[in-house]
């Protein structure tokens, strides 16, 4: 979110400042008539149209007569985002597989390359290695240079400079993955944990659009959490934050290979759905997904009981401590049956302070499937870009 600029800014400055909102405006919600803009950002005619002219000169937004006309009388020009006007490197580095994208203004992918991670594939140096050379030839490909990039990493990630500290699941220590790429390609690379990424993607185009507080919370292999706050990401020092797997809820529970015992990882995470379906730890994700669809109504209580115990009573400390209005569930919880997440938004909205407080609170299930990463990795690098384009 851009902030509003303080009194006695000067015009260059405010000028800076609305262009940014209004690209930001376009670049996330579409195209729009320039009527629509003034009135969405508060500025008067005169000072959107001498933004829009000066966007289209330099080729950043086209204006055109929209398809569907309505009514009699000179239409109004939509003002649209220019995707080659600025392009982005998408990279969501999982488990399994390492997804990359090229991404145009206006959040259009231009083209994609993915491929599976198996035995050294996995190692920090091949990765980097294989996220260069699929980039250059998906540049080539499609005639684009991207002017930033934005990374998905599921671990625990300096945002500053963007070293992984530790991903455990992929068996990363210490990589200082923002500085070897930022090296490599020559334009800004911002690296970020998987879940704080998707937490921008589902608050700016996802479940979360328009609530300036939401937590999004997944479970893959581990369990990860994101926190908007006042329409921002909230960062801990250095960007160290949004580890919700790993709060202690069971302290009678089992040891996590975090070095603590009964974290909420070991209660709700795909080794826990496992256990309670029955399922040989681990197993693959279609097979879990396919045991939660076939449960019927009456078995869901009896094999998801405890599952759904220790999913709200995560989810209440995560409220009082946020007072988030909703919470996006993602990932593997995408395939929990209805009845559970209707069980577990009743239970939070009954037994948290804050959720009774503000009337309830909303939980809801990621629609975005299983580019979020990727779209919230775009996001990440388009914040820097849009102040500059
Ligand atoms: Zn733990």
């Amino acid at each position: 979110m851009t902030s509003t600029p303080t009194a006695g800014a000067r015009p260059d400055e405010v000028r800076r400042h609305n262009r940014t909102a209004l690209l930001r405006r376009l670049h996330v919600d579409g195209p729009c008539t320039r009527a629509a803009l003034a009135t969405e950002l508060g500025l008067n005619r005169s000072t959107i149209k001498a933004l829009v002219d000066g966007l289209a000169e330099s080729g950043v937004v086209e204006e055109r007569v929209p398809r569907a006309r309505s009514g009699a009388g000179r239409p109004s020009l939509l003002v649209l985002p220019q995707p080659l006007a600025a392009v982005v490197l998408a990279v969501d580095i999982r488990v399994e597989q390492v997804a990359i994208a090229l991404v145009g203004l206006g959040g259009q992918m231009l083209g994609r390359d993915s491929w599976n991670l198996r035995g050294r594939a996995g190692e920090p140096d091949e990765v980097i290695t294989r996220v260069i050379e699929s980039t250059r030839v998906l540049a080539e490909e499609l005639k684009v240079a991207p002017v930033a990039a934005g990374i998905s990493v599921p671990g625990v990630v300096r945002r500053r400079d963007g070293f992984v500290h530790e991903a455990p699941n992929l068996k990363w220590t210490g990589v200082p993955l923002g500085d070897r790429l930022t090296a490599a390609f020559g334009f800004p690379v911002r690296v970020a944990n998987d879940a704080e990424i998707a937490a921008l993607a589902e608050h700016l185009r996802g479940a979360a659009r328009g609530s300036l507080d939401a937590v999004y919370v997944s479970a893959d292999v581990g369990v990860g959490g994101g926190v908007i706050s006042d329409g921002s990401t909230l960062r801990g020092t250095a960007g160290y934050v949004g580890e919700l797997g790993h709060m202690v809820i069971n302290p009678a529970g089992r040891p996590c290979y975090c070095g603590s015992r009964g974290c909420w990882e070991t209660e709700v995470g795909e080794l826990a759905l496992c256990r309670a379906l029955d399922l040989p730890t681990p197993s693959p994700r279609g097979r879990i997904v396919a045991e939660l669809r076939a449960l019927t109504p009456d078995h869901i209580p009896v094999v998801l009981g405890e599952f759904t115990h220790w999913l709200a009573t995560g989810l209440i400390t995560i409220v009082n401590a946020f007072g988030p209005e909703l919470v996006v569930l993602g990932d593997l919880f995408t395939a929990l049956p209805p009845q559970v997440v209707t069980e577990v938004a009743a239970t939070v909205s009954r037994r948290s302070l804050v959720s009774r407080a503000i009337g309830g609170t909303r939980l809801l299930t990621s629609t975005m499937g299983t580019d979020v990463k990727l779209t919230g990795a775009a996001e990440l690098a388009f914040e820097p870009v849009l102040h500059t384009v």
